[in-house]
């Protein structure tokens, strides 16, 4: 199939097949071969494009690569999400695409219980799908460490923005190491975001759809 021709693993494969993933949409088409590369992604999109796979897909693809670390405490691959309810959808598509791999993938939102969700990280997370205020709590508790995250995706920037968590966004990403892989998706391109892009991404591939 077209997603194994863009170097995803057979396994994977096979579990989108059962997902009812048999062709790439186009931002995925665009986004996979580089970003499995290890090329930073500047993606120019709206929710319906298939966009979590684009970004999911090759995050899964080089965790899984790198070797799983089991220590506590430590997330691989971290992505934001401006809402709850666009977490749950992310964290909700990892789940599906690393079931049957050792991969354990976590949420941390505001509303919910911030004791659970240390419990939680104590015990590992590899993908923590994250809003930044719950997030920022949490760094600030010492529940978690960034210090291995290699991968970061900033999910619908431009609301992330408009939502006030620009100051938030700043605190995160300088906790993460500066060698990382950035993916950074967003429906509208305001002036701010440009900023943000020159700021945490290296040589984009920029992709619009
Ligand atoms: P998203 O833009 O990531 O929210 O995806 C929109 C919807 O399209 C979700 O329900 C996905 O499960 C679905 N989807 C994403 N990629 C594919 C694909 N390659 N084939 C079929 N469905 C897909």
């Amino acid at each position: 199939s077209d997603f194994e021709m863009m170097g995803l693993p057979a396994k994977l494969v096979e579990r989108l097949k059962k997902m009812g993933f048999e062709d790439p949409t186009p931002i995925q088409k665009q986004a996979i071969p580089h970003a499995l590369n290890g090329r930073d992604v500047m993606g120019l999109a709206q929710t319906g494009t298939g966009k979590t796979a684009a970004f999911g897909l090759p995050l899964v693809t080089r965790i899984l690569e790198f070797g799983r670390k089991p220590e506590n405490f430590t997330v691989r691959g971290l992505v934001l999400a401006p809402t709850r309810e666009l977490a749950g959808q992310i964290a909700d598509n990892l789940r599906a695409m690393t079931e049957g791999t050792p991969l354990k993938v976590g949420m941390v939102v505001g509303g919910q219980s911030i004791n659970t969700q240390i419990n939680r990280l104590e015990r590992g997370t590899d993908l923590l799908v994250a809003t930044p205020g719950r997030l920022l709590d949490l760094l600030d508790r010492r529940a978690l460490t960034l210090d291995s995250c290699s991968f970061l995706v900033l999910d619908e920037a431009d609301q992330m923005l408009d939502l006030g968590f620009i100051h938030a966004l700043r605190k995160i990403a300088a906790m993460l190491p500066a060698e990382r892989q950035t993916m950074l998706f967003s429906a509208t391109m305001p002036k701010q975001m440009n900023e943000i892009a020159n700021s945490y991404l290296n040589r984009p591939i920029r992709i619009e759809v």
